[in-house]
């Protein structure tokens, strides 16, 4: 169980490594690390094979401890965030690994706050576990109940904070593409209740994942694509296994980009209301634009969900969006976290109350291009390359940021290059206004991460 660290964003891994035992052991170690004895901890999952099994190991380690669980069976990872948040639990467990192949299992952690546990935070946790959580004496041990009612609320609670009347008046058609994920658990109900004309796609829940794989690229929302040209739809939508990501099919049906989609949910909320907006050092220059332009504050975390939830929080009321260049869109409203159905149902309420339609609402924003590569390491070489990489930016007086890899801020793009986490590989990543610039200068920073290599 050695191997059984926090990653980016929870606890990753295969049967052979995430195993029921040890699941039951984190989640002790865990549910101690809220408060124990007297705490409440929300259980949520996907549909994947193997997680009712690795729900079942969670839950029996929060009893242990002492905490009392409100099991919501399966539910989308938004779900389950939203009903930490209405329920003012003191931590969440939601069993999924995302956008992983369907071999793959994960245990996300989320603090009281609607924080997600970081690799840092996690530490901590780790620690507990290392010692072994202490169990409650017999008397204290909690008690489970079972909520079948999370889809629904999260549905109830995104109309409320919706202009229902201007979706329901103009009929928009939209093609939902479910990837045989939880968006089936919300996004009919919620597109349905919005009086929109729906196309559904994929809606079988099935931890296989037998029509596409999970992840939401453009290769994999090929059919997507297609059925919003053949149906001649306003917009198309596509999610993860665990819907936090989503990815928009504009009404030419263009695949639009993670960081286009969340660039424009920013401007939308900044026409709203003037803040701040949280995204990773990784997410295009298209966002600091928006927030120049309408009044924005631009905040840079490093690259991981629970590091925009950790900003969000700790900026509070003055943060009105946040978001990440995969397609993670976060509207604070409703919760800290990407919540791919809510993102979906802002830009349909945009759509209905300006008139328009997607193409023009993206064609207000500059585009970029981008490249990127990878360039092999042995895992000895990664922290001293990324210190002369630093220091090299640092010297030549560069508009850099630190927080994670180096970025280089240059008048006509930008780029950023980070040591891999999981791999051995340094990746370099680029953007500039033409496609040409952005490739020159992946390679110009891919040469010179290889000449820090061996200097
Ligand atoms: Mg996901």
């Amino acid at each position: 169980m050695d191997s059984l660290k926090f990653g980016t964003n929870g606890i990753r891994g295969r049967t052979n490594e995430l195993t029921p035992s040890a699941a039951l052991e984190i989640s002790a170690a865990f549910a101690q690390w809220t408060g124990g004895v007297g705490k409440t901890i929300i259980v949520g999952r996907d549909m994947r094979l193997t997680s009712p099994m690795l729900a079942a190991a969670a839950k029996a380690g929060i009893l242990r401890s002492g905490c009392d669980v409100l099991d919501i069976g399966l539910a989308s990872s938004p779900s389950c965030e939203y009903i930490l948040h209405a329920r003012k639990a003191d931590g969440l467990i939601i069993v999924t690994a995302s956008h992983n192949p369907p071999e793959w299992n994960a245990l996300k952690f989320v603090d009281k706050n609607g924080v997600g546990i970081s690799r840092e935070r996690g530490k901590e946790i780790e620690k507990i576990f290392s010692a072994g959580a202490k169990p409650a004496e017999w008397k204290k041990i909690g008690k489970c109940i079972e909520y079948a009612g999370a889809c629904k609320d999260h549905v109830n609670a995104m109309m409320k904070l919706i202009n229902v009347s201007a979706i329901k008046s103009r009929r928009l058609s939209v093609v939902l593409d479910c990837g045989n994920g939880t968006a089936a658990t919300v996004a009919p109900q919620l597109f349905k209740a919005l009086g929109c004309n729906i196309t559904i796609l994929n809606e079988k829940i099935d931890g296989t994942f037998p029509s596409r794989p999970s992840e939401p690229t453009e290769a994999n929302l090929k059919l997507l694509i297609s059925k919003v040209k053949e149906t001649k739809a306003n917009l198309g939508v596509g999610w993860d296994g665990d819907s936090d990501r989503v990815i928009f099919i504009c009404n030419k049906g263009n695949f639009i980009v993670g960081d286009r989609g969340f660039a424009l949910s920013a401007k939308l909320a900044l026409e709203k209301r003037k803040g701040s907006v949280v995204t990773t050092v990784a997410t295009s220059k298209l966002v600091e634009d928006v927030c120049k332009k309408y009044g924005g504050t631009i905040h840079y975390t490093k690259v991981g969900a629970p590091y925009i939830s950790e900003k969000m929080h700790e900026l509070g009321n003055s943060c009105v969006s946040g978001g990440e260049e995969v397609g993670g869109i976060v509207w604070p409203e409703l919760s800290l976290a990407k919540d791919g159905f809510f993102a979906a149902a802002k830009i349909v309420e945009a759509l209905c109350e300006k008139q328009t339609t997607l193409s023009a609402m993206l064609n207000e924003l500059p585009l970029y291009s981008n490249a990127k590569t990878k360039i092999e390491c042995k895992p000895s070489q990664k922290e001293k390359t990324m210190q002369k990489l630093a220091k090299y930016a640092k010297e030549k007086g560069m508009d850099a940021i630190f927080i994670d890899g180096v970025r280089i801020n240059l008048p006509d793009g930008w780029v950023i290059v980070r040591a891999s986490g999981t791999e051995n590989y340094f990746r370099v990543f680029a953007e500039a206004k033409s496609e040409k610039k952005a490739n020159a200068l992946m390679q110009e920073y891919s040469e010179l991460v290889k000449k820090l290599m061996v200097s």
